[in-house]
């Protein structure tokens, strides 16, 4: 079989524990076999980080700015405890969190769907998206416990000069609570440009909640700067058939759970925070849930959503068979390549991603699955596999679907 080739290269971050061993078998198996390609490889564990001083961090993220597309295992973020297990000189921020600011990118989390796993919620037939704005409102707010009587106000001093702007908060008569949180036209933009590629690369509407109803400067400016943001791209969205809708919050929330599914819902960043939960567990499990981040400017970097699963590591350290789920990895590398192949315009390579994708589904809707699913897929298999002896099972589909031509 002649490998197929890929036109640009691919930005890959290795990371942790027991991720980071799925992640070679993963290339070993699935991916070396089938393709020439050109990674551009970073070592993004944990001690690498620490001996570069994290600079290998950034250089990641620039090569994805260079590149396009990167493809990212899950990383530690280190805390006093693992400053202590990896003998760490200090506690470097999160990757994840240090290459989002360098795209300044905004993470949208997608359910992989198997028709043997419900979703707990019966309508939800196809994947929704969840993209949420992680820059400040209430997570970069200032607030204050009000000791007695007193008024609090909000100031804006210009720095242009001029005088200042005074609003009184409250003119409070005993204790009581206090905050005053910000966003920026320039974070607000991104995020809206973010969800616009995502919606595209992804092909499906989007939706935009707020409760500009309530909050008539603070919501309605992510509303209209929003609609701004859709008006600079119609063109491209109509072209693409994709329709963008604004909803009030409650009214989002209320539609969504009665909704088929395959949409981007875009939230605002508490929002996201609660619903990108509700959403992940109504989904399932966390080994089915892929991660990526979209840059304004239309650069992806696909990821699992889960963390380096810890526990199952130092299993797999003592020698015990270990039952991880690599699905969501498995996707992070499919989704990296399907974006590959259509910016390189490069068919073969969007059909093998599309190949890789259903021999992992075809596994387990014929009953071989991992540990974390064995509750949810019905009818219950008898045994679970191994992360070996999974990941096994879908070389070999692979190898035959590719063999056989029925890709
Ligand atoms: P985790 O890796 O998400 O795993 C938490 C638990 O969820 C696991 O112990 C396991 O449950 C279950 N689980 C998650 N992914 C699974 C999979 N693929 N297959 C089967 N079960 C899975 O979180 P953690 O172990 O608490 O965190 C470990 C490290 O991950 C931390 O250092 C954190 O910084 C990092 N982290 C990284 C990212 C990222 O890079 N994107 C995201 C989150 C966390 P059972 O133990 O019950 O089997
Ligand atoms: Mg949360």
């Amino acid at each position: 079989m002649t490998k197929i080739r890929v036109k640009t290269p691919l930005v890959e971050m290795d990371g942790d524990e027991m991720t980071r061993i799925i992640w070679a078998k993963i290339k070993e198996t699935l991916i070396l076999p089938y393709l020439d390609v050109d990674l551009r490889y970073f070592d993004l564990g944990v001690t690498h980080r620490d001996a570069t001083d994290d600079k290998i961090t950034v250089e990641a993220a620039e090569a994805i700015k260079e590149f396009g597309v990167g493809v990212k295992c899950a990383t530690i973020t280190p805390d006093q405890g693992r400053i202590q297990e990896y003998k760490l000189k200090k506690a470097w921020p999160s990757p994840n969190g240090t290459i989002r600011s360098i795209l300044d990118g905004t993470v949208f989390r997608k359910p992989i769907m198997v028709k043997n796993i419900t979703p707990a919620v019966s309508s939800w037939k196809k994947p929704l998206v969840i993209g949420r704005h992680a820059y400040g409102d209430i997570y970069k707010a200032v607030d204050f416990v009000v000791p007695g009587a007193g008024k609090a106000e909000l100031v804006y001093t210009p720095a242009q000069g001029g005088e200042p702007v005074k609003l009184l908060i409250k003119d409070f008569k005993g204790g009581g609570v206090v905050m005053g949180m910000h966003n920026t036209d320039a974070s607000i933009r991104s995020f809206a440009k973010a969800c616009i590629a995502c919606a595209l690369s992804e092909k499906i509407d989007l939706w935009f909640g707020a409760k500009d109803t309530i909050s008539k400067k603070y919501h309605a400016r992510f509303k209209d700067l929003f609609q701004e943001e859709i008006d600079a791209r119609k063109a491209d969205l109509d072209k693409a058939g994709i329709n963008y809708r604004y909803l009030l919050i409650d009214d989002a929330v209320a539609q969504v759970m009665k909704h088929p599914g395959g949409i981007l819902w875009a939230c605002m960043n508490y929002d996201g925070d609660v619903m990108s939960d509700m959403v992940a567990s109504g989904f399932g499990s966390l080994g089915m849930m892929t991660s990526v981040l979209v840059s304004p400017d239309g650069k992806f970097e696909y990821e699992a959503a889960h963390g380096t699963v810890r526990r199952h590591y130092y299993e797999h350290l003592k020698g015990n068979p270990t039952s991880t789920n690599p699905v969501a990895s498995i996707f992070a590398w499919s989704g990296a390549l399907r974006k590959r192949g259509e910016l390189d315009k490069t068919p073969a390579l969007e059909k093998f991603a599309d190949a890789l994708e259903k021999s992992v589904i075809e596994c387990i809707e014929s009953g071989l699955v991992t540990k974390d699913l064995m509750a949810l897929v019905t009818p219950r298999p008898a045994a679970h596999q191994t992360t070996d002896s999974f990941l096994a099972a879908v070389a070999s589909n692979l190898k035959a679907r590719l063999g056989s031509k029925k890709a």
